[in-house]
């Protein structure tokens, strides 16, 4: 791996919320029947994978983020599911997903990856990033969906890093109350927004409330980036 390749790597992963060491999202100090979750809201999630990641396994991963959003009344619909190859690394898979519009009916978008040869070294040499989430909007994510020379995997295994990942794609954020994230879905559900389940800039500290919020964000910080989110659709 170059030089470069390894600081873009890093650069990426500055930007993002590591599972890896991730401190979690606290312990509850106000019971979550202190917030209206009492009626149903819908959130749609549009996802990616690559082709060694089968769909049956995609499915019992959405079917974990189904079980977590429950307890907030929030129900999943999965819309599509599109099979993406990657020549590149995961980061850049990752920016190429990033750098597309966000478009209706999406609400969220996941990538579920799986380790090549060059993430089972970089996870032997100590960088494993399970999975994270942009903090420009934290509307899209990505985790690894398959098992691989990954210690942390032991400990924090696909299916809790997809249901730590989701509570980030509602804007939570590591704490060490977990009240805070009840706050945080409660905030978010209480939007005025259309036909888009509201977003949140971990960035600007803003509520997105609409795809084009969302897409002007993620564009802004294209922009001022050190990095390029940009990748060679011929790649793909
Ligand atoms: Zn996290």
């Amino acid at each position: 791996m170059s030089r470069y390749k390894l600081l873009k790597l890093l650069s990426l992963a500055m930007l993002v919320s590591i599972s890896m060491g991730c401190t979690g999202f606290g312990i509850v100090t106000t019971p979550i029947n202190n917030y209206d979750f009492s009626y149903n809201q819908e959130i749609v999630f549009c996802t990616y994978k690559t082709k060694e990641v089968s769909k049956e396994r995609v499915d019992s991963l959405m079917a974990e983020i189904a079980d977590e959003y429950s307890e907030y009344n929030i129900v999943v619909r999965h819309e599509w599911n599109k099979t993406i190859e990657r020549t590149g690394s995961n980061s850049e898979l990752f920016r190429y997903v990033t750098a597309k519009k966000l478009t209706a009916p999406c609400d969220r978008r996941l990538v579920f990856l799986n380790y090549t040869l060059y993430d089972n070294l970089l996870a032997l040499l100590g960088i494993d990033v399970l999975g994270a989430v942009e903090t420009e909007t934290m509307t899209n994510g990505y985790i690894f969906a398959n098992y691989g020379l990954s210690i942390n995997q032991l400990l924090l295994p696909p299916q809790h890093v997809v249901r730590h990942e989701s509570l980030h794609l509602l804007g939570c954020e590591h704490d060490i109350d977990k009240s805070n994230c009840y706050e945080q879905i409660a905030g978010l559900r209480n939007q005025n927004s259309e036909d888009f389940f509201p977003g949140y800039s971990a960035a600007t500290r803003e509520y997105l409330l609409t795809r084009e919020n969302v897409n002007n964000q993620l564009r802004k910080y294209r922009r001022t980036s050190p990095i390029s989110l940009e990748v060679s659709s011929k790649k793909y």
